[in-house]
């Protein structure tokens, strides 16, 4: 069975004012996605998704071109063989790095999806998983910044529904960062954890001066303070207290990953399927994983087709951290995109779909209703 065609959607959707979000990055005014479809010329078609980047048109034009010139005609079942074609020829060799990565994250997602379906496995089954449920904090784009009275309500909300865990948007001022992480922590009880994710908006002297309090709440970890390579600035704050520091979205490929780990910084790794390389790259980071001691957190973003993919991934390794879901309060690619919802159980868990591949159906009417809208997603 070989690749025949593949085709990439960039795609948007504005974000309602009163819906809007600010935190590290800024406020939120649009969110995008980049989704890959390929078919094979035995009829099988699967679909993946690649972050935006920030450029979602550009992401779309390296998968539709470049990309998909190395690699139409190939197996399409042979997975490894295909990530390597395009690491050494596009990655690895005066190519577009991080872009080539997210590029190709979606290429391998929607590869894997084929070979769920040629398989008549769902993905979890495929990777060796029993399907095991997967514990998810409330994360996303939620929690930002705001009055702590009305954090610590949207965040007793999300407890209602079932989370037992929930990332805060930090990195404002410390003194405004302090209030929020006390007002959640006073309002919900000591039962729930609570993350924090600074979205590489603070200094060193900021951490310093809120690490007692992550402490003092027993946070669950301490996200990118930090712009992701300023190893000595990790190296530093991860001094400072004992509540963990944690990265990853922005780190790519099991290379980055190695150096993360090895900089003995973090303890918590969180590679997102559609940034760092697929599926494929995602097996090889939780295998590194594991042999240091670190669970996997990952990154999810932004459409149904990420977060199936990674409730399978967690479903199936041997060190699952939580499943970060996306509890925006509307989102359309979560939706309305495919013919699944993703629903919480009682114990604050998510399933695997049980369907071949990752299980859902994409809607492509809906696709071709939401173009590219150019513009940035986040305005400070
Ligand atoms: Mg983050």
């Amino acid at each position: 069975m070989k690749i025949q065609t593949i085709e990439a959607f960039p795609i948007s959707f504005p974000i309602p004012e009163g819906n809007s979000v600010t935190l590290g990055i800024g406020r939120s005014v649009k969110r995008d996605a980049v989704l890959v479809k390929i078919t094979t010329d035995e009829g099988v078609v699967g679909w993946g998704e690649s972050h935006h980047g920030r450029a979602p048109g550009a992401v779309a034009h390296l998968i539709r071109s470049t990309l998909s010139d190395l690699i139409v005609g190939m197996d399409a079942l042979a997975n490894v063989t295909v990530w390597d074609r395009i690491y050494k020829m596009q990655l690895a060799s005066h190519g577009m790095g991080a872009a080539a990565a997210i590029a190709m994250s979606g290429i391998d997602m929607a590869l894997w999806d084929i070979r769920g379906k040629a398989a008549n496995m769902p993905l979890y089954r495929l990777l060796g998983g029993e399907g095991t449920p997967v514990t998810a904090y409330a994360g996303g784009i939620a929690l930002g910044y705001q009055a702590p009275e009305t954090l610590a309500e949207e965040a007793a909300e999300l407890v209602g529904r079932g989370y037992r865990a929930l990332k805060l948007r930090i990195g404002d001022t410390p003194a405004a960062d302090i209030a929020r992480i006390r007002a959640v922590r006073d309002a919900l009880g000591a039962e729930v954890d609570i993350l924090t994710d600074a979205n590489a908006n603070a200094s060193f002297d900021h951490v310093r001066r809120i690490m007692p309090v992550l402490d003092d709440v027993h946070a669950g970890w301490l996200e990118e303070p930090f712009s992701p390579h300023d190893y000595p600035l990790y190296e530093r704050a991860a001094q400072l207290g004992t509540t963990p520091l944690a990265a990853g979205e922005n780190h790519y490929t099991r290379f980055e990953f190695r150096d993360l780990i090895t900089s003995g910084t973090v303890g918590i790794l969180q590679p997102d399927l559609s940034k760092t390389g697929g599926i494929t790259e995602g097996l090889r980071i939780a295998a590194m994983g594991s042999a240091y001691g670190l669970e996997i957190h990952p990154h999810t973003s932004t459409t149904a087709l990420n977060m199936a993919a990674t409730i399978h991934f967690l479903a199936a390794i041997d060190m699952p951290g939580y499943y970060e879901a996306e509890v925006s309060k509307a989102n359309p690619f979560r939706d309305e995109i495919s013919d699944q919802k993703f629903t919480i159980d009682s114990n604050g868990c998510f399933h695997p779909f049980q369907g071949p591949g990752l299980g859902l159906e994409i809607d492509e009417d809906f696709v071709k209703h939401h173009p590219l809208i150019d513009g940035p997603g986040y305005v400070k």
